[in-house]
């Protein structure tokens, strides 16, 4: 039995989920893994143990591939029509729905984010990318290509493409949305007829797993998705690693993300990487402030700063900067830090130990490099993982804190005075994940766009994400897309079929 910690008001689903030891899905069994071990999740807020685990290992990964290769090649998902495929989809997003408050306390207790914001955006937006990805599973089509073949005069040909599943598929994710990584990564690959192995982050593995529940309900043959909780250096690398898995998809950090390359080096797998930024918002000073503040405010304070295209260096055109800090200081300290379960709460805990060290040593770093925190810059209470949002001044281009992703609610503002100084300036980063541009010129907005190196562009808003909308980074925050029919992409290979007549 787990020593499950949780409050009053907890689901009572939520807490039957909790109070056993989650096992692995593989083939379509809960089972525990080979070695037996399990390990702790736990609750941010509190610090206290909330879920044990199974903690897969190289052997688990091994079983998980091998029902997935089943699944892939001889099992009753290979011969399922692309209709069938996405009612499944369609069913478990029906599934995912009607249990929103479950999932959506769920990952509250195992993430730290503000239960608002999981009922309004983790769940429904993962509800909404199956429905979206259901509706593709019958559009892959290939083409028929007339070809000429000039060294075979007067011979006639039918040429087509097929658009064919790439295989068995690994996908490691993170902990930052743990469900919604779950939806972007799942529903691509099931539309287009792939296996999985999914391996959530160990920081937040609840979700996925209950997640992996419905997919029986839901029509899904055994093997065709399999969950493999346990820890990247083990797991993760026997995953990304593995000969019998044809694409790893992974979403996390950079370095991460080129252990990942060498790792699928050694087969020549194909690879999608979504990594970190460190996102320009441009805030022109003709762009209405009444929207420019809040929005520079939750470009950052969105999931506590816990989100790879956060708005973390904010540039605002000198002659409104004193007036947007002011504003971005009032939003920040209206922002209620507190348990995630609080109705009252609009910012959680960060995730792990390991990230408020993280998130405090960056803070102690600006300001020991001169920077000055107009609000925040120290934690919050002394239990659970909790600090304030951070605004930091007088930050410098080569400061640390304005270089690297620190991943908290801590933003790092600088003036500047004309749109060829900040194209510059906002490109000025390894990353290129997302920008924002705040501006009422609309040729300004339009300009600005083009030139900035980063895979989504927001004018006039921020963190607004659709099914539809493909997302993904510029130099190193990663490679390819994922959302919207380009990443169907990721998971499909085109077949050239050539006849002659
Ligand atoms: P991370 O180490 O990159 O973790 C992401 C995923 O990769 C997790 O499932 C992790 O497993 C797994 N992993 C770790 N080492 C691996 C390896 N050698 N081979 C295969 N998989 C491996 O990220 P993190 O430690 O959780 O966070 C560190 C930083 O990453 C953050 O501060 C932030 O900068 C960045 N990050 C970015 C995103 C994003 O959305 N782009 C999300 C989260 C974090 P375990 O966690 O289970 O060990
Ligand atoms: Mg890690």
């Amino acid at each position: 039995m787990a020593a499950v910690v949780v409050d009053e008001g907890v689901h009572a689903d939520v807490r039957t989920f909790l109070s056993q030891d989650r096992m692995m899905l593989i083939d379509g069994k809960w089972v525990p893994a080979a070695s037996g071990a399990c390990f702790e999740v736990v609750n941010p807020a509190t610090g206290d143990v909330l879920a044990r685990v199974a903690e897969g290992d190289k052997e688990d990964i091994d079983r998980a591939v091998a029902a997935a290769t089943r699944a892939f090649e001889s099992g009753p998902w290979s011969k399922m029509t692309p209709s069938e495929r996405g009612k499944c989809l369609w069913r478990l997003a029906d599934l995912l729905e009607e249990h929103l408050d479950e999932f959506a306390q769920l990952e509250t207790l195992d993430n730290g984010k503000p239960l608002g914001v999981a009922m309004v955006a983790d769940v429904p937006l993962a509800v909404d990318h199956f429905r979206y990805y259901a509706g593709w599973a019958t559009k892959l089509n290939g083409e028929s290509i007339d070809i000429s073949v000039p060294f075979a005069p007067g011979a006639e040909f039918h040429t087509y493409t097929r658009r064919e599943p790439i295989g068995v598929v690994g996908q490691i994710i993170p902990w930052n949305f743990p469900l919604l990584m779950a939806a972007w990564k799942l529903g691509p690959a099931l539309a287009t007829g792939c296996t999985v192995v999914l391996k959530p982050a160990e920081q937040t593995p609840l979700t996925a797993l209950r997640l992996g529940e419905l997919f029986s309900a839901a029509g899904f043959p055994d093997g065709v998705v399999n969950i493999v909780p346990g820890f990247g250096e083990t797991a993760g690398a026997a995953l990304s690693g593995h000969p019998e898995v044809a694409k790893v998809a992974f979403t996390g950090s950079t370095e991460v993300g080129k252990l990942i390359v060498k790792a699928a080096a050694n087969d020549l797998k194909k690879i999608t990487l979504e990594l970190g930024g460190k996102s320009p918002n441009v805030v022109f000073a003709d762009s209405d402030l009444s929207s420019a503040v809040p929005g520079a405010a939750s470009a950052i304070f969105f999931n506590h700063g816990q989100a790879c295209c956060a708005g973390s260096r904010l540039y605002i055109e000198q002659k409104i900067f004193d007036q947007v800090i002011d504003g971005v200081v009032e939003n920040a300290k209206g922002i209620k830090v507190g348990s995630g379960m609080d109705p009252e709460s609009t910012m959680g805990p960060l995730v792990s130990q390991e990230q408020f060290d993280r998130v405090t040593g960056y803070m102690e770093s600006g300001m020991s490099q001169g920077a000055e925190a107009a609000c925040g810059g120290k934690r919050v209470g002394n239990r659970g993982y909790f600090v304030e949002p951070t605004v930091l001044v007088n930050t410098k281009p080569d400061m640390t804190v304005v270089q690297e992703e620190i991943f908290g609610p801590v933003v790092t503002a600088m003036p500047f005075s004309d749109i060829d100084e900040i194209a510059a300036v906002a490109n000025d980063t390894i990353y290129g994940l997302a920008a924002g541009i705040w501006t009422q010129d609309i040729s300004k907005a339009h300009k600005l766009a083009s030139r900035i190196k980063a895979g989504t562009v927001w004018v006039n808003c921020y963190n607004i994400f659709d099914a539809a909308m493909p997302f993904g980074g510029y130099k190193q925050s990663g490679w390819g897309r994922e959302m919207g029919a380009q990443a169907l992409e990721n998971y499909l290979q085109t077949k050239a079929v050539c006849v002659q007549l």
